[in-house]
């Protein structure tokens, strides 16, 4: 027993850890050594699960849920919306004697049909077709959340189109697979699986329930779109790693509890950078399962929240002048026996195999870089990418300075000048030690390598994990299909794969940078020396998903299909539009009924002020009533005048016949004007008495929480 961090409760953590999972341990205790034996194969050599093992455990699963509280089960999955999707249906079946019995058949556990015909699906389905399918995915484990069993589904057409993020999300995880696998022949290793393993770090901020709720913008969009400055921010760097607040340790207890609960493994905590911002980490996992715990994570962040008072913000950028949230997506890739493809090995062989590896993802970022960026780019991701507080746009390799002396090594046939000279001539010498510690130094680099894995540090707060890494597992798949491809025809194995280094090293040298990545400079060198691209927004980025290079390699990888490429890349447009038609349509509306009238108010005050002043005496100059009149009310016209303008500018985006026309003026016409807007709106607030502004400035709401 040991007792929580406020003292108040004792919890044994063991025995909580995934109370509420159906997990290995549960099914190896309570299947048939038969029945698992074959589960086992389906989840890790994806053999065809028999009707009768669905049958019995199905039927385990129900006894267990139904032992732990379930009197519902429900297929979940994830929708192109981003967020998962459950409807729930009763375990009861009416019996003869008028009563219920509690049913659940491996046809139920293995297929369902929910109404698809209000999920997003880019034209991959007419309305009226209005029929999809999940399908169960049993390397996920089934689990209990509010009395109902949660089964992890993947969610198609009846043509069979993915409408979901699992279903490419697996089919990339095969990919990767199939051509590691034959990586791995080559160096005469036989391994039953190669999985990616993903860890992500996911930011957030905590605001008081009471003062969100007086803000429409935050209701609405998740983010502020008014606000001045608080007199403070984050420039005391006293928030990062600083003291938890009583408030906010408990939330953070509960939130663990819930989630240790459901066999997430939540290990890190701490405050971050912003004020009222934090950090929840869990131990790394296989991808899939990572994927559907982060949602899960995120869903359990916002409940526990609310039950302390509070409200967690997953947007990009809650907040203008302190940084925004992101996701680190810390990704690597290992056999089913354990070994680490990314962990320098101890022997030349395994080095020279390490190396292979590591030019398999340099070379899939070099190849792919607008994939990856796509892969994280939202309407409010873009407010976070290059701003100086998160990795520019342009995607780029940092490997430290002691590898890439050990790559130029290899690249020009010369000594590295390491502990001992040596010349890295591979299947020869094996690579010198280098700790993590001395590779770790760079937090600017997009993509950079940490001593045993990579790290993708665009991503959003809100993102969905499983967008980057299908196009992550896709593209390293396709380098390492070319380079088994060539390795296997090789006449001498060593020498072709020294030349293949070599070869990599030198062509994908652009890629690679340990420089500042939020400088200026970068911007320049990348992409007018190197032809980096460089594509800001959303608007800039998705239609690329549709270049011929890349379909062609995600549809070879049997990632997407064609039609799926096609509807993924509307969906996505489609929610970066209306994501900021909301915006706009909220700040006219707050514009209109709150700010308007509210600083009217303040100048009728300010006007009759200085005229009885002005009456009781003419020696009065009332420079303030006036000076202060006299800018609101030009700020007031300014406001008017800019409010209108917005209005225009978003009837326009009804004239537009293609989602790339629309989102285009999104990004050059709205998106401008909502800025100068709030510019005004802003000044005018640092103008007004509090007791005459309509909605909690943003020291209330940053500072809310204690
Ligand atoms: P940081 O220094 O970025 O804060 P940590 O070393 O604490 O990071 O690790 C961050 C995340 O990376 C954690 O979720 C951790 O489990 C995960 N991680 C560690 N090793 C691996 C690996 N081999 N593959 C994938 N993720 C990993
Ligand atoms: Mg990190």
């Amino acid at each position: 027993m040991q007792s929580t961090k406020l003292g108040c409760e004792k919890l044994n953590v063991p025995e909580l850890f995934g109370s509420k999972v159906f997990s290995d341990k549960v099914m190896k205790s309570r299947l048939s050594d038969k029945v698992y034996n074959s589960l086992k194969k389906t989840i890790d050599e994806n053999v065809k699960l028999e009707p009768e093992v669905a049958e019995a455990v199905a039927s385990t699963m129900r006894d267990w849920a139904i032992e732990n509280g379930a009197t519902h089960y429900t297929h979940w999955f994830q929708p192109l919306t981003g967020v998962t999707a459950e409807k729930h249906d009763s375990f009861i079946t009416p019996s003869p004697d008028g009563g219920v019995i509690m049913e659940f058949s491996g046809k139920e556990l293995i297929k369902g049909e929910p109404d698809a015909s209000s999920f997003p699906s880019g034209g991959l389905r007419a309305t009226f077709e209005a029929r999809g399918y999940t399908a169960w995915d049993p390397t996920s484990y089934a689990f209990i959340k509010d009395h109902t069993l949660c089964i992890p589904t993947a969610f198609c057409s009846y043509s069979g189109d993915a409408l979901d993020k699992k279903t490419p999300l697996l089919r990339s995880m095969q990919a990767l697979n199939r051509q590691a696998k034959r990586i791995l022949k080559l160096f005469g290793t036989e391994v039953k699986y190669v999985r990616t393993s993903v860890g992500p770090e996911q930011e957030y901020f905590l605001v008081d329930k009471e003062m969100f709720e007086k803000r429409p913008d935050l209701v609405y969009t998740g983010r502020t779109l008014f606000g001045a400055k608080a007199p403070k921010g984050q420039e005391l760097d006293d928030h990062y790693f600083g003291v938890i607040k009583p408030r906010v340790t408990e939330f953070m207890e509960d939130l663990n509890n819930e989630l240790w609960k459901l066999g997430i493994l939540a290990k890190t905590e701490h405050n971050e950078v912003a004020p009222a911002q934090h950090e929840l980490a869990p131990i790394f996992s296989t991808t899939n399962v990572a994927t559907d715990n982060n949602q899960l994570t995120m869903e359990i962040m916002q409940k526990v929240a609310r039950k302390h008072g509070m409200v967690c913000l997953l947007h990009e950028k809650p907040f203008a002048g302190v940084n925004g949230s992101g996701k680190h997506n810390n990704w690597s890739m290992a056999t089913d026996k354990g070994t680490n493809l990314l962990s320098p090995g101890e022997t030349p062989y395994e080095n020279a195999q390490f190396l292979l590896f590591l030019c398999g993802v340099i070379q899939a970022v070099d190849d792919y870089q607008d994939l990856l960026r796509l892969s994280v780019a939202t309407a409010g991701n873009d407010h976070r990418l290059g701003a100086n507080e998160a990795p520019p746009a342009i995607i780029s390799v940092f490997l430290g300075d002691e590898l890439t002396a050990i790559l130029d090594a290899i690249k020009t046939d010369t000594p590295y000048e390491g502990t001992e000279k040596v010349i890295m001539k591979l299947g020869v010498h094996s690579l010198p030690r280098f700790s993590r510690d001395t590779t770790d130094r760079n937090r600017t680099s997009p993509f950079a390598f940490t001593g045993n894995k990579f790290e993708f540090r665009s991503l959003g707060s809100s993102n969905s994990i499983a967008c980057c890494n299908i196009m992550l597992n896709a593209a390293v798949a396709e380098s390492l299909k070319q380079y088994a491809d060539r390795l296997e025809g090789a006449a001498d194995f060593e020498t072709e794969l020294h030349e293949l280094i070599k070869e990599v090293i030198t062509n994908h040298q652009r890629i690679l940078f340990n420089g500042n990545g939020y400088g200026e400079e970068w911007v320049k060198e990348a992409t007018e020396v190197r032809g980096l691209s460089n594509l800001k927004t959303t608007a800039d980025a998705m239609p690329h998903l549709l270049d011929k290079q890349n379909m062609d390699m995600l549809m070879a990888h049997k990632v997407f299909s064609e039609t799926e490429l096609h509807s993924r890349c509307e969906i996505m447009l489609e929610n970066y539009c209306k994501s900021v038609n909301i915006e706009g349509h909220t700040m006219v509306d707050m514009v209109r009924k709150n700010y308007l009238p509210s600083i009217e108010c303040y100048l009728h005050a300010l006007a009759e002020t200085a005229s009885i002043m002005r009456s009781v005496s003419d020696k009065v100059k009332c420079n303030y009533e006036i000076s202060t009149l006299e800018r609101l009310s030009e700020l007031t016209d300014y406001i008017l005048e800019n409010v209108d303008k917005l209005e225009k500018v978003l009837a326009d985006l009804e004239e537009f016949d293609s989602i790339i026309e629309t989102s285009a003026s999104i990004r050059d016409c709205v998106l401008p004007q909502m800025e100068e807007l709030r510019k005004y709106v802003d000044e005018a607030e640092m103008l007004t008495p509090e007791k005459y502004w309509p909605f909690p400035s943003y020291g209330k709401l940053l500072f809310s929480v204690y």
